[in-house]
């Protein structure tokens, strides 16, 4: 079935029949719009180019665009969360997408996100301003949601990310120190500090159920190691050892599905295709290895060992 036949079936119903359709585990319809994204979206596809949302399990959907995520978790009467917004027009394929859904966005209560770079965040205040949600956001990341503007202290400070609509104080709630798990949208969200790619980075696990089987969702930041020209990590010993000690994290979760703000940065199309599992108990293994591969690399270069 295609995202517009899907789409069409969706306006066929009322909004609670297709907020009931959506929500049951029906696997024909998730089926088909899982093939439906995969066949509308390449690997690491364009930023702003619309993708049909679907069901990832239980209660959790993608309604991100076909190059960057954005995830919805349905709470029903406790509101929903969503995770990341994309970019500034992003934002509006991320609400369209909940709307195809049969939920309304303004029932987004709590936003939480991945990194402070413009293409996962600079449709925030758009995406807050249209739900009337709040946002929770490491300190790090708060700061630069709060200006619109990259901190002069990330690795990316130079390369020119274009500024962003900045989120209101009001609308902007700081997570705590202590890193603690939030109840929201009837399930609990344990932030895991993630720290490398942004100083704010932020990963996400909670757990979801269906049919009596429950497991665990891992969202993982980019934890990716790239620098404007000029920026060195082997001068940043603090940032590094976080970002050891975040990399080290994410490999000792329990993780049943993996997914990323860059959605094949987790081989999410592959897992949609079926030529990966979609439930993988080493996804998340897999990733951090990756990505400590990556830093590896990007250390020894520095190094002028390669
Ligand atoms: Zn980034």
């Amino acid at each position: 079935m295609s995202g517009l036949a899907l789409a069409l079936m969706a306006a066929a119903c009322t909004t609670t029949e297709t907020a009931e359709m959506a929500a049951s585990p029906d696997n024909a319809v998730d089926a088909a719009a899982r093939r439906a994204w995969a066949e509308r979206c390449t690997d690491f596809d364009e930023w702003d180019k619309p993708g049909p949302p679907f069901r990832i399990y239980g209660d959790t959907y993608y309604v991100g665009t076909c190059g960057i995520a954005a995830i919805l978790v349905v709470g029903r009467a406790e509101g929903d969360v969503v995770i990341d917004t994309g970019t500034e027009n992003g934002a509006e394929i991320v609400l369209a997408n909940i709307r195809t859904l049969g939920f309304d966005p303004r029932n987004v209560r709590r936003v939480f996100m991945s990194h402070e770079h413009f293409d996962h965040v600079g449709g925030m205040a758009r995406f807050l301003a249209a739900t009337g949600a709040t946002v929770t956001a490491s300190a790090p990341a708060a700061a630069v949601l709060r200006t619109g503007h990259v901190s002069t202290d990330d690795p990316q400070a130079g390369s020119g990310h274009p500024p962003f609509s900045p989120v209101e104080d009001d609308a902007l709630e700081v997570l705590d120190p202590e890193w603690r798990a939030i109840t929201a949208a009837g399930h609990e969200f344990k932030p895991i500090a993630s720290p490398g790619h942004t100083l704010g980075a932020t990963s996400w696990t909670w757990q979801e159920c269906e049919g009596g089987e429950c497991k665990r969702i891992v969202y993982v930041d980019s934890m990716n190691p790239i620098s404007d020209d000029t920026y060195r990590f082997s001068d940043h010993p603090a940032l590094l050892a976080a970002f050891r000690k975040g990399i080290a994290d994410i490999a000792a979760l329990d993780c049943d599905i993996v997914l990323a703000p860059h959605p094949s940065a987790a081989k999410m199309r592959d897992r949609l295709l079926g030529e990966a599992p979609l439930v993988d108990r080493g996804g998340c293994r897999a990733y951090a290895a990756a990505v400590a591969e990556r830093l590896d690399r990007r250390l020894a270069r520095e190094r002028g060992d390669d």
